[in-house]
């Protein structure tokens, strides 16, 4: 009676049992195999590496089970929350292709039936819970302000016991309902407790998803599951809505991995069947010939931003996680080159237990490689997305000119062995920024870049010479063309021809081509020269030439 008496004097008006929350939330039906896993971050900030590559894991397990994936935002510490960063998040997963079915979308309106998906949303529905362990016993109003907590401390310091709210050090665990009600009406804020039974000389054992079997000891403290404000703590949010939301499995960091007893405690209290928990080891960062942990201020690598403003596509970073998850996956992407990463099945068997390396090479060449597998209409959609939130100046270039940038992005991959010059799309602009006149008109204002063995005059005779003698949509070899235009001006036909007598001649047949090359792009370094007139069109190579012919901008001699 006298907790029934406890229960209805701090929860006056909480009606609902816990028999309701199970109505409102009914089992999932799902198959048996599928599993259900949720990405639960706090928002305090923006997604890390980290927290991306276990949102990946938890987001495979459940789509490759045909289960359901859930964003739950964990912001009952309302005192670390940063403003924005729940839209920062899903903005963040979205664009790296981590899909949710459930949970706050970008606008934060709730998607899913086991909402709300805000632990701030969701107090209500914690003090049911709460309120049924009054009422059972299990958990009971502890008055301690922090000086009180301070004295116990000290005490055990000095009698050099463990330290905390437990056994008899618990002092309020006994406190009658007519102690509480005097409390309350001096006004004392208090916190809620659960009566734990644990003992630190017993051990519980639990197999780890990616760790095997764990042995711990058991949780003797008092934990507090709600505090003064009324708001649960995150240990027990979490054990209500994995409940209540049927998650099966649970991947997070294993900074969370001493919590386990007190959480299969708070599980077997609440008369909860607990999910099954993998721990992750975090991420590694080599710096040198060491490794250590990305730093959360330090290390702007270390953030999902930072892969965002460089551009990196979330497939790519996707495939690269794959072969850190399970190495296995390598050799079945050597002998499945086109599907989909998603059609391989990650085992958490078989991840790595202990901190995976970020190698930013292999990321890189990784993602080289699948971006050459795009056609240039898909490269364009993605810069296009990219280069808008990015890259304005980008944007308005493509954009203005989409076909033609269709056709640019196209160039050298068209074949079996495409190019793999971009690894993300930050590297684009520069490789592609002179076929546009807007840029390259500005770009020759301050002067044609001709190597210096190179004189106007011989350029302009060499540009004249090209421009009678070049025909476009010809099916002779352009290079043919431009090595009988090197003969007729006296630069040799080929290296061997110059080599074996160099006095002889003006230059050689790459002083020609290099002309033309800085001519139509101001650049000494370009993709294939046939190719790329072929792609910038009759008309602005002849207007190229022509600006040339009449510019006074020189850098060469
Ligand atoms: N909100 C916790 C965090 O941000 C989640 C821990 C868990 O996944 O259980 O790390």
């Amino acid at each position: 009676m006298s907790n029934e008496n406890m229960a209805e004097l701090l929860f006056p008006d909480v009606k609902q049992l816990p028999t309701d929350m199970d109505s409102l939330y009914p089992p999932r039906n799902l198959p048996a195999s599928a599993m259900v896993t949720r990405f639960a971050p706090s928002p305090t900030g923006s997604l890390n590496i980290g927290g991306l590559y276990a949102a990946l894991i938890s987001e495979r397990l459940a789509h490759q089970s045909n289960g359901v994936f859930i964003l739950r935002i964990e912001d009952t510490d309302k005192k670390r929350e940063v403003q924005g960063s729940v839209e920062d998040m899903i903005h963040s997963l979205l664009s790296f292709g981590i899909h949710f079915d459930e949970g706050p979308d970008l606008s934060g309106v709730d998607q899913g039936a086991y909402g709300p998906y805000k632990q701030s949303e969701r107090i209500q529905i914690y003090k049911v819970f709460m309120k049924h362990l009054v009422r059972h016993g299990l958990a009971y109003p502890c008055f301690c302000d922090p000086g009180d907590l301070q004295k116990i401390r000290i005490t055990q310091q000095k009698l050099k016991v463990t330290t905390g709210y437990y056994g008899s050090w618990a002092k309020h665990r006994d406190l009658t309902c007519e102690q509480a009600k005097e409390e309350i009406v001096k006004g004392k804020s208090f916190v809620l407790r659960l009566r734990s039974s644990g003992s630190l000389d017993r051990r519980i054992m639990y197999n780890d998803l990616v760790k095997g079997p764990i042995e711990l000891p058991e949780n003797e403290q008092d934990i507090v599951i709600m505090k003064t404000d009324g708001l649960p703590t995150y240990h027990f949010a979490h054990a209500i809505d994995d409940y209540l939301m049927g998650t099966t499995h649970v991947i997070r960091g294993d900074e969370w991995l001493s919590s386990v007893p007190v959480h299969i405690q708070l599980f077997e209290t609440l008369g909860f069947r607990a999910p099954e928990y993998g721990h992750i080891a975090p991420i590694m960062k080599q710096v040198g010939a060491s490794k250590r942990k990305f730093s959360k201020r330090k290390d702007l690598d270390g953030t999902a931003a930072y892969y965002q403003e460089q551009g990196y596509p979330g497939f790519a970073i996707s495939e690269y996680f794959m072969t850190l998850i399970n190495s296995d996956f390598e050799e079945w992407r050597k002998g499945n080159p086109h599907p989909s990463f998603r059609d391989f099945s990650i085992d958490t068997d078989k991840m790595n237990a202990s901190g995976a390396l970020l190698d930013m090479n292999k990321l890189s060449d990784i993602s080289k490689d699948v971006i050459s597998k795009l056609t240039g209409k898909q490269m364009f959609d993605h810069l296009s997305t990219w280069s808008k939130e990015f890259d304005p100046e980008l944007y308005t270039l493509i954009e203005k000119n989409q076909e033609y940038t269709v056709q640019i992005l196209n160039m050298g991959r068209t074949i079996e062995k495409p190019r793999k010059d971009y690894a993300k799309w930050s590297d684009v602009k520069i490789k592609i920024a002179f076929f546009y006149d807007e840029w390259f008109e500005k770009d020759v204002l301050s002067g044609y870049k001709l190597p210096a063995s190179i004189s106007i005059d011989a350029a302009k005779e060499i540009v004249r010479g090209f421009s009678k003698s070049h025909r476009f949509n010809h099916d002779k070899d352009g290079f043919e063309t431009l090595k009988e235009l090197a003969a007729e001006l006296g630069y040799a036909k080929d290296m061997k021809q110059y080599r074996g007598d160099p006095n002889r001649y003006k230059g050689h047949v790459g002083d020609v081509a290099m002309v033309i090359r800085v001519v139509l792009t101001n650049r000494t370094h370009t993709p294939d020269l046939f190719e790329m007139m072929k792609v910038m069109g009759e008309n602005r190579v002849l207007a190229r030439m022509q600006r040339f012919m009449l510019s006074s901008e020189f850098k060469g001699k």
